[in-house]
């Protein structure tokens, strides 16, 4: 057993309401800079939707990720073979349009406009060519289902879904849709470190975080390629790639990353969770139906003993250890089972998990009476008189997940390789605990009926309560449990001990580097 840590993620998916303060917070930290225009580090996608880039998730276009290979695996795109024979041309590539255009706004227009009748308008211009433009594509173009006859139909997960299941899923009174956050997943077995030729990408020994060193990047961009989830991106001014470093700077100094502090929905949570590292392999090629298991199996219990041990003798420090045992993350992905990696087929092994939405769960559309409420309605009050809309007076205030209005085939498309029964449990449970606190703060529903969810989904009331804290009321330091970085010994490290000697013994630092600097 070889214990490493690895900061990880759990993105809450039912509780982001698509603001996108998390992007714009990554945007004004990192990527507001020559070349890094078009860069999102960090962006939140309508779901269903083809995303950014365009159809990322499509690998027949950009052939990114792990494929099995025998018993092994394969970058699909990139590689030692592949990418020597295409190392002056990587045929694989998402173009400018695929991300879109950047672009800005003529504002001296608005300001040295002389006084008139007429509103002066900023004309918008390429940020590439500095001529005006036509906006045609953005990020996030695709917003809260706009133009969803080109996009959202377009969305690669459809796939799993047969032509009449698409249909229905696109009837105007029955659309749904949520929103995906999505950042680099930091991940185990990363296909960007794996495909670059000259050995600028690396993940980090005490934390797991995956950087590029701008000095030795030279810029073949097979990073780019080898993403499956598009988060590697080329600065066509500095000739490098960059990708999001977690915020580290702020991770070490004791701070949650940016998007994650800012995030409004408080629907991110970060922590430490313990790997066998040994298992790496195994995990990546296994088969498709055993991949998210596979990869669950392979976080290892904070609590135990055994694990315990090993970790200490991999220099594993106290501290991370507490950490993993106070972890959010561990908790949402492993103890409760609740959460998903996004595309685990695609064999990177995600370290950023996704609790799937539960969607509306009440109301249903169809014809009713609003008579007996609008008669009680004052006179100045403002209503409308339809008798059409959302009927929340059924008897069964929670439906079945079956009749979930995204289907299951859907979600699974996207969180389990196609495994519905993955996540239909997390459903289950989501579902639970909300039968469980409307027992508890309205009452209207019986002890059985509650106490049959609970079983139904496996949990206990205790476990409920537990889970509804930590999605409902968690203090900020419940949601991110950063462990302190031991960056002293890092940094002595690099040290040459002769560059001290003589100091006070030696190779006895004057000064240790303490946390945070
Ligand atoms: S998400 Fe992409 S860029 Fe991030 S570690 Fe995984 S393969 Fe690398
Ligand atoms: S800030 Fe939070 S709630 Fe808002 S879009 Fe980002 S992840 Fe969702």
């Amino acid at each position: 057993m070889d214990v490493r840590s690895q900061i990880s993620m759990v993105f809450h998916l039912d509780k982001c309401i698509g603001c996108h303060t998390c992007s714009i917070a990554c945007k004004n930290i990192w990527t507001d800079r020559k070349g890094a225009e078009y860069m999102w580090w960090n962006n939140v996608e309508t779901k269903p939707g083809t995303g950014f880039p365009t159809k990322w998730e499509d690998q027949r276009i950009y052939q990114g990720g792990w494929e099995k290979d025998g018993d092994g695996i394969a970058l699909r795109g990139a590689g030692k073979r592949k990418g020597l024979s295409n190392i002056f041309y990587n045929p694989h590539l998402p173009v400018i349009d695929d991300y879109y255009e950047p672009f800005t706004y003529k504002y001296l227009d608005l300001i040295e406009a002389r006084a008139g009748n007429d509103q002066p308008t900023a004309r918008p211009i390429s940020m590439i060519t500095g001529k005006p433009m036509d906006i045609k594509m953005g990020p996030n173009w695709d917003d809260d289902l706009g133009g969803s006859p080109d996009y959202a139909r377009n969305d690669p997960n459809l796939e799993a879904l047969t032509p009449a299941e698409r249909d229905a899923m696109f009837e105007l009174e029955r659309i749904a849709f949520f929103y995906l956050p999505r950042i680099c997943n930091h991940c185990l077995n990363p296909g960007c470190v794996a495909a670059c030729p000259s050995g600028a990408i690396y993940k980090r020994g005490e934390d797991g975080i995956v950087l590029i060193d701008q000095l030795v990047c030279r810029g073949w961009r097979m990073c780019v390629t080898a993403c499956p989830y598009k988060k590697t991106f080329y600065n066509w001014s500095t000739g490098k790639s960059e990708k999001c470093i977690l915020c580290y700077p702020r991770i070490e100094a004791g701070y949650a990353p940016a998007c994650m502090h800012s995030c409004v929905g408080r629907i991110r949570y970060l922590g430490v969770m313990l790997y066998d590292a040994d298992r790496i392999h195994a995990v990546a090629s296994a088969n498709e139906q055993d991949l998210v298991q596979a990869q669950l199996d392979m976080i290892l219990d904070p609590f135990d003993p055994k694990v315990i041990a090993a970790a200490k003798a991999n220099g594993i420090a106290d501290s991370t250890l507490d950490a993993a045992q106070y972890s959010p993350t561990y908790k949402y992905v492993k103890k409760w089972g609740m959460a998903l990696p996004l595309h685990p087929e695609f064999r990177t092994l995600p370290m950023l998990f996704y609790v799937p939405p539960l969607l509306p769960v009440m109301a249903s559309v169809k014809t009713v009476d609003h008579t007996e409420q609008s008669e009680k309605m004052h006179d100045i009050a403002k209503h409308w008189p339809d008798n059409w809309v959302y009927d929340t007076s059924t008897t069964e205030l929670f439906g079945t997940i079956a009749d979930a209005r995204l289907p299951l085939k859907y979600l699974a498309s996207l969180f389990s390789a196609g495994d519905t029964e993955a996540v239909k449990v997390r459903l289950l449970k989501l579902m639970a605990v909300r039968i469980h606190r409307r027992r508890v703060t309205v009452g209207d529903i019986s002890d059985q009926r509650a106490d049959q969810a609970l079983k139904e989904a496996g949990l206990t009331a205790a476990e409920a309560e537990d889970i509804y804290y930590l999605s409902a009321l968690a203090k900020f330091n419940d949601r991110f449990v950063i462990p302190a970085a031991h960056r002293e010994q890092a940094i002595e490290m690099m040290e040459f001990t002769g560059d001290v000697k003589g100091n006070i013994g030696f190779g006895f630092k004057a000064d240790t580097a303490e946390r945070g600097l």
